[in-house]
């Protein structure tokens, strides 16, 4: 998938409606049109960059400062207290837009949504592992 054929950049390009919440010169942010709880929205880079590594990192700075703001009024007008910050990337992750975004989604009391958590436990030799590598790769 490249812009030419992006649902969220025609939507960013107003080829496709959308729901708006908010916009600036780097951010646009409207509600899912499927949404997992009222009030679900996303909040993407109007530039198209299909997976988090690979936005730049003042587009992931405008994204970022838009989601407390975003969440604080989406908190507001639904009532809700609690809610998600979702970000997928790649399709084993969920990621079905190809088109960098993040859910903001309220959450309720047995609303149905969740994760599978099956938490394991770090060893420490795999940490040093990890550590070594992923620190050299920054
Ligand atoms: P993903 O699974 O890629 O993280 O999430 C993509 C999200 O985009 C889904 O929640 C889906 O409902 C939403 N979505 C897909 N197409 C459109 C659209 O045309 N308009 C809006 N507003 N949301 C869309
Ligand atoms: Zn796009």
């Amino acid at each position: 998938m490249n812009s030419s054929n992006c649902i969220f950049c025609k939507i960013v390009a107003g080829d496709i409606p959308c729901h708006k919440l908010y916009e600036d010169d780097k951010v646009l942010a409207f509600l899912d049109v499927g949404p997992l709880s009222r009030g679900h929205c996303l909040v993407i880079p109007k530039a198209h960059h299909e997976t988090l590594d690979e936005l730049p990192d003042d587009l992931a700075a405008a994204c970022a400062s838009v989601l407390p703001r975003l969440s604080r009024a989406v908190k507001s007008a639904t009532g809700v207290k609690d809610w998600n910050i979702l970000q997928n990337n790649g399709r084993l992750s969920g990621q079905a837009v190809d088109h960098v975004h993040f859910h903001i989604i309220p959450r309720v009391a047995d609303d149905g949504l969740g994760f599978r958590w099956p938490a394991g436990k770090l060893e420490n030799q795999d940490a040093a592992t990890l550590i070594k590598a992923i620190t050299s790769a920054l």
